[in-house]
């Protein structure tokens, strides 16, 4: 599933090669994505992009008087091509713009393309999300505050995207190890040195999988094509029974939320 280091990097990837282009024509081919495909989508021809801006796992293309909101879902990619390219068969909608096009290949159909003329900030999908762990607003002083009233396991707290987005599964489990916290620590027990550094580590720990291209898994394909490779780096990430890289402890798995916590006994205390 992509994550937000793989949303970051196909954002970073799209935004030079259709920013301040014009739509020149959409193609609709399946509308029953998770939402169905609005109506309005087919009218943007004519409109010129002027940016790719990123919420969550959310991608916003601005495009003058609205934005389309896409979601890559669970096998989502989005790539650019020439614009004769020929579908294939998961190939559920293209922008063209001009000699190129933005094309949404995804096979399980959880993802979205959307119109809103209304601020995207007050979309029902993106009003209730929490705060993002790459802005300067979030630090161990912002964590500190957010864990306050929460008794719930940090690891789970930190995948809730009403309070952080963008923190899933894997990251949790790697910053928790890289800001050595015990995964199943009450939030509200944090220390402030605790969030600062658990701040800093899930900052760390997603620049570093952005820098990588995304950690992918099999589904994802990045906009140039490549596949990431943060995956070989994971430090306790499905590293189960495998030697801590820190001190040789074997990393132990647990489940919490029914969710996989990947973490070093010895090292997360
Ligand atoms: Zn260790």
């Amino acid at each position: 599933m992509p994550e937000l280091p793989e949303v970051e990097v196909t954002r970073r990837g799209i935004a030079p090669q259709i920013a301040g282009r014009r739509i020149s024509a959409v193609a609709v081919r399946e509308p029953r994505l998770r939402w169905r495909v609005p109506a309005a989508v087919r009218r943007l021809p004519g409109r010129t992009v002027r940016g790719v801006a990123r919420r969550a796992k959310y991608l916003l293309i601005d495009c003058g008087d609205g934005h389309l909101i896409l979601h890559l879902g669970m096998s989502g990619s989005l790539r650019v091509l020439p614009p004769d390219t020929v579908a294939q068969k998961h190939d559920h909608f293209d922008l063209v713009l001009g000699d190129r096009m933005l094309r949404l290949r995804d096979p399980r159909r959880f993802g979205a393309v959307l119109w809103t003329t209304a601020s995207v900030a007050t979309h029902p999908l993106l009003r209730h999300l929490g705060i993002e762990p790459l802005s300067r607003a979030f630090d161990g002083a912002r964590l500190l505050a957010l864990t306050r009233a929460h008794r719930a396991p940090i690891k789970p707290f930190l995948m809730d995207s009403r309070r952080l987005v963008g923190v899933g599964n894997i990251y949790a489990s790697e910053s928790l190890y890289r800001a050595r916290i015990d995964p199943r620590t009450p939030a509200r027990k944090l220390t402030a040195a605790q969030c600062a550094r658990l701040a800093r580590a899930i900052k760390a720990t997603l620049r570093a999988a952005i820098r990588a291209g995304g950690s992918s898994l099999r589904d994802f394909v990045g906009s140039d094509g490549v596949y990431g490779c943060f995956q070989q780096r994971y430090r306790v990430y499905e590293r189960e029974g495998e030697p801590c890289r820190e001190c040789g402890t074997r990393v132990r798995r647990l489940v919490q939320g029914q969710r996989s916590t990947y973490y070093c006994p010895t090292c997360q205390r």
